[in-house]
């Protein structure tokens, strides 16, 4: 227990001293397993939680250790992942009944990367059921409840992440952002949420929803990890055709470089109608940018209004492609029939959620040969009159500010109802994927509830940079949030809870 502290330790610790021989990855994994031990029938962040396959991983790393060599920069770091990412030999669900039995034959390119920098992975993560939703209740098997106050959910797509990483049961977790659902799930849940530029980060082995906007990013507990991790599995890959082939920005080295002398706008659009706790703590951010030396603008670009509009014709299209996969033949759940149409019939009927059928629904319909030029490709002028707008705010200042989500985490089954309401929880998130930008949700202290506020700075492609030290910026500047009280006796680092172990 001795290295372990009481405060979760930030990974790039965790790595530096599991490098230098100081702290073992097996002591570190079994630290995190306790946690998720204690409190995952609370939270139920996870699909599969595979101890097994982490003492095996944690023991590689500490024998490389021995031997004198570097496990690599994330040495020893349990990390959880998104259950839409594809692990060798290990059941990849989307938390979806039809993908049930199914294992992929091959790893997702970025946890080929994690593995070789030494991180550690835990299990899969809870998320709505392919990744279509704000809430996580979408899945098949539940919802995940936010760490902070276990009646309210921890937002979604990707909430068993965000809800894994704010628990303690991991430093590091990835997650897909298509139209939010990294940063709205981070900003619920209290946690840095990073949505990297459409390109920077390989999408081979994670499973599409909407391939023109999903990109994968990462989860933690401080900017300095979520940029460690970037760092970690951003880059080209030749097996993603989509793959950006050109130098990823390497943001870690520029953290500390500041924002002094760069100019912020303030998205006036943004904070139209979104909750005055959420919208004052947004202004508070501003103030701390201007005090670090950033001159503030207020900016206004309306086509970002149209967002919402755009992403439900374009998402479920693209989606209603992508899942004409799941048939019975080749993946997962197969109902069996007299036929093969009726085979294919009874496996979607069966084996999709309500969401997702609504969906694909949409999205055939918007792709149908008389829509397809009132809808769908009405949809993709719009988006390129969002790229046009945020060009215009850009050539003005380096990076825009806002919240990340309308109001702090509202409450499970408040919006089930209603898909309307649910959609609207992803107004602030939405033009930067149709847009392919990068954008970041930094914790930035509660709101009248006492739960968490995430705001959010965006900028132009390939601006990680810029964009990581003005979270920093804004990191250091954040009022206090005390940390879930589910995970408080652990942060004592009480023995008992360590006894736990399986
Ligand atoms: N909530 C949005 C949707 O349901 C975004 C989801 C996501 O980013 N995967 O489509």
């Amino acid at each position: 227990m001795s290295a372990l502290g009481s405060a979760p330790r930030p990974a790039l610790e965790t790595a530096a001293m599991v490098r230098a021989g100081e702290l073992s990855a097996v002591e570190v994994l079994e630290h995190h397993l306790a946690t998720i031990e204690a409190h995952e029938d609370d939270v139920r962040a996870f699909t599969l939680v595979t101890p097994d396959e982490a003492r095996t991983q944690a023991r590689a790393v500490d024998a490389a250790v021995a031997k004198g060599e570097d496990p690599g920069p994330l040495a020893g770091v349990p990390i959880a992942l998104k259950d839409n990412l594809c692990t060798r030999g290990l059941p990849t669900t989307c938390s979806s009944r039809i993908l049930d039995g199914w294992r992929p034959p091959y790893d997702a390119t970025v946890v080929t990367r994690l593995a070789a920098a030494g991180a550690v992975s835990v299990g899969k993560t809870n998320m709505d059921e392919f990744a279509m939703g704000s809430s996580t209740e979408t899945s098949a098997i539940g919802p995940t409840r936010n760490p902070h106050d276990l009646t309210r959910v921890p937002g979604g797509s990707s909430g068993g992440s965000a809800a894994a990483v704010a628990a303690g049961f991991a430093p590091l977790a990835l997650g897909s952002d298509t139209g939010g659902s990294i940063r709205q799930p981070a900003a619920l849940c209290g946690v840095v949420g990073l949505k990297p530029t459409y390109g920077t980060v390989s999408r081979y082995g994670l499973v599409a929803f909407a391939s023109s906007l999903d990109q994968i990013g990462p989860f933690a507990g401080t900017v300095a990890d979520a940029a460690l991790l970037f760092d970690v599995i951003g880059g080209h890959d030749p097996l993603d055709s989509t793959s950006l082939n050109r130098p990823t920005p390497r943001v870690l080295s520029v953290l500390d470089e500041g924002v002094d002398g760069m100019t912020i706008g303030v998205l006036a659009e943004y904070l139209d109608g979104v909750d005055p706790d959420v919208a004052a703590r947004v202004h508070q951010a501003a103030e701390a940018l201007a005090a670090a030396g950033a001159r503030i603008e207020e900016i206004s670009v309306p086509e970002v209004a149209l967002g919402l509009s755009a992403y439900y014709l374009i998402a479920p299209g693209e989606a209603s492609s992508n899942l004409a996969r799941y048939d019975g033949v080749r993946y997962g759940l197969r109902v069996d029939a007299e036929d093969t149409a009726g085979m294919n019939t009874a496996t979607r009927s069966a084996g999709f959620g309500a969401e997702v059928k609504r969906r694909i629904m949409l999205g055939t319909y918007v792709l149908s040969a008389g829509y397809m030029d009132a809808y769908y490709n009405q949809a993709l002028k719009v988006r390129t009159k969002i790229i046009e707008g945020f060009d215009r705010a850009y050539a003005q200042c380096d990076l825009l500010l806002g919240p990340t989500t309308p109001t702090t985490a509202f409450a499970l089954g408040a919006k089930t109802e209603d898909p309307l309401t649910m959609y609207l929880s992803d107004v602030c998130t939405i033009p930067t994927n149709l847009a392919g930008h990068p954008a970041i949700s930094v914790p930035f202290g509660t709101g009248d509830d006492g739960l968490p506020i995430g705001v959010q700075l965006l900028g132009p492609a390939l601006a990680e940079g810029d964009l990581l030290r003005g979270a920093a910026v804004v990191e250091a500047a954040a009022p206090p949030m005390a940390p879930p009280a589910l995970t408080a006796s652990l942060r004592g680092g009480s023995q008992e809870n360590r006894e736990g172990v399986s």
